[in-house]
């Protein structure tokens, strides 16, 4: 086989793919998406060829538009193009309408997660929803109707949230020089024991990510080789090793029972109310960027990292 015969097959390819203006009047088609639609039965012909545009007209539309002429000819054309744009306009805007209605729903699921509110509610707020638009536009009821918030979608739609959450923390953790974690454990009002494992990540660029990296319900026991199964599942899902952890603290722990300089520096400033005072006065008068120092207590240990952080950036005035 020699190589000039595709490349001219080529060749001949690319020229026939140009739509050509005069296809318009000759056969009332116009291009769509590098297609040839037929103004007068809306089938697209696929391969712009005029043998192919050509071969539509003649055995579909040929008998009953040929006698059309001149000014007819272009008349015709022109409303048919007319009334094809209105079509196509109605249905983008029929698109973008239902995801508006998408995201009603999305951002509805995300506000009742947040509030802890049972997925069941979406039912109610797409009945008040009604209520609103029956009274002040009821003209919009299609519109508002489209929006889903049965229970079921609500769930849905949250667990799409989390595990688009879940999807950009293992998207951050890849880059994670080194991270430590956070354990809590509590009890639902089932009395079933949740594991609640939060995690501080650290990039080269030193940007830190802090985030609630997974919670379980620890069913039967929950000793300290079941929270270790955990935590070392959750590492696998991040795909995290254990040479990049750095600390770890826990509920009840050593880690922050005052032992550490800086848990004794700040219960030095803040247990004391002269101490705490007279440390406020100095920032002020020093024109600190913080006015004061956050107290540590065993009780919000979780926020050790905010202690951690203003700390550190009041190091000079300490
Ligand atoms: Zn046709």
């Amino acid at each position: 086989m020699s190589l000039s015969k595709p490349q001219k097959k080529r060749k001949v390819d690319l020229e026939c793919r140009a739509f050509k203006a005069e296809w318009s009047e000759n056969y009332f088609v116009t291009e769509l998406d590098g297609k040839a639609l037929c103004l007068l039965c809306s089938d697209t012909i696929a391969v712009l060829k005029e043998y192919n545009i050509r071969r539509h007209y003649q055995t579909k539309h040929s008998a009953q538009y040929s006698q059309l002429t001149g000014k007819e000819r272009s008349q015709k054309l022109e409303t048919l193009k007319r009334s094809i744009s209105l079509q196509r306009s109605f249905f983008t805007k029929m698109k973008n309408e239902n995801k508006a209605a998408s995201k009603v729903s999305l951002r509805v699921a995300h506000l009742l997660a947040k509030e802890g509110k049972p997925f069941t509610d979406g039912e109610l707020i797409k009945s008040c929803l009604i209520v609103a638009v029956e009274e002040m536009c009821p003209e919009k009821m299609d519109l508002f109707n489209n929006i889903s918030l049965s229970a079921r979608t609500v769930a849905r739609r949250v667990e799409d949230i989390g595990s688009n959450i879940t999807n950009q923390l293992i998207n951050k953790a890849n880059d994670f020089e080194w991270f430590s974690l956070a354990l809590d454990e509590s009890t639902d009002i089932t009395d079933t024991a949740q594991l609640l494992l939060f995690i501080r990540g650290v990039n080269a660029d030193f940007e830190v990510t802090e985030e609630l990296a997974s919670m379980n319900s620890l069913r039967g026991t929950t000793t300290g080789e079941d929270i270790f199964k955990e935590v070392e599942e959750m590492l696998t899902k991040y795909n995290l090793k254990w040479n990049q952890l750095k600390c770890v603290t826990t509920d009840g722990g050593k880690n922050m029972s005052g032992t550490e300089p800086v848990v004794s520096t700040v219960n030095f400033i803040r247990s004391r109310g002269l101490n705490h005072r007279q440390f406020r006065d100095f920032l002020s008068e020093v024109e600190a960027e913080y006015p004061d120092l956050p107290y540590h207590t065993a009780v919000r240990w979780l926020s050790s990292g905010k202690v951690l952080l203003r700390f550190f950036e009041l190091r000079a005035e300490i």
